[in-house]
């Protein structure tokens, strides 16, 4: 098919040359945030200047969510299931429970408010761990324009509400995933505005169980890596500026999805984790690998 691109004769074995990439829906403004939840067979997105989150499933396709999101953005589910949204509007982390209430994560850090939490990912120790760009508060587009009180960070939030700003060396950190063993994390610094320096994910050792080094692991080209997750071999799919590229966990770029609109973000879902869901500006695109992925639960 002509929307793979290879660089590394390994990118064969994890694509299949008759699975289409599919466009799912389309008509939206800028959609992130992708999730799948196992249990309902569904797809939940973020379209953040529309403050929705919307559903997509197999069977009957599109449907509203929740509605307003407060310009929800990023989403992932905790080890028991629970969704975890990154929200612009408030500025905090949430979580849904089980009854539909919310629960506050968080949304302040040393007594001044958070910017406008991007991306989160949940440990199997029960951690939430989320980037705190300022995207959000820079407009009226993807929340409300307001002042930044904190530096760009990246925190963790532990099962007791102890929150923690774990990496402070960043640009803007964005998109983040731990790899199979979570023996690594990864994280993006998507630069003072999309398309500037730096664009990078970078790698950090986890094995005393708090984030050190810190090298760069890949330096994305074109684009940026707003979102990323990683599958069962330790390979990172990142979202990029020409569509979704494959990295190996050396770093090297294995191979392209070339996606006719800019990806935001992208997760694995489907029966065997082995469907690519991909948010894309303005449509939400699907398309089968021939490897699972991690993802939580
Ligand atoms: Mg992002």
């Amino acid at each position: 098919m002509s929307f793979y691109e290879s660089y590394d004769a390994r990118f064969g074995q994890y694509v299949m040359f008759n699975a289409p990439l599919k466009r799912l829906a389309t008509g939206f403004d800028w959609v992130e945030g992708p999730v799948w939840m196992g249990d309902a067979g569904c797809l939940l997105f973020s379209d953040i200047p529309n403050n929705k989150i919307l559903r997509w499933t197999p069977e009957v396709g599109l449907s509203t969510y929740r509605a307003p999101s407060n310009y929800s953005n990023g989403h992932t589910r905790d080890r028991v299931g629970r969704l975890v949204s990154c929200e612009h509007g408030t500025r905090r982390v949430t979580r849904t429970e089980w009854d539909g209430s919310i629960t506050l994560i968080a949304d302040s850090y040393q007594g001044k408010r958070l910017n406008s939490p991007n991306d989160v990912v949940v440990k199997s120790d029960g951690s939430i761990w989320f980037s705190d760009p300022h995207y959000g508060i820079g407009t009226d587009y993807e929340g409300f324009k307001s002042e930044q009180e904190l530096p760009c960070h990246v925190y963790r939030v532990d099962p007791d509400g102890t929150i923690e700003a774990v990496l402070t060396d960043f640009n803007c950190p964005n998109g983040l995933c731990f790899s199979p063993d979570e023996s690594l994390l990864y994280v993006a610094d998507t630069g003072r505005m999309f398309h500037s320096d730096p664009a990078h994910i970078r790698v950090f050792d986890m094995a005393s169980g708090r984030p050190s080094g810190g090298r760069v692991f890949h330096a994305i080209s074109p684009g940026v890596a707003d979102g990323f997750r990683a599958d069962s071999d330790g390979n990172i799919w990142s979202s990029a500026g020409d569509g979704v590229h494959c990295i190996a966990p050396d770093g090297t770029l294995l191979g392209k999805i070339l996606v006719p609109e800019i990806v935001s973000n992208l997760c694995f879902g489907g029966r065997a984790k082995h469907q690519l869901y991909i948010t894309a500006t303005t449509s939400l695109y699907m398309l089968a690998l021939n490897r699972r992925g991690v993802q939580q639960p």
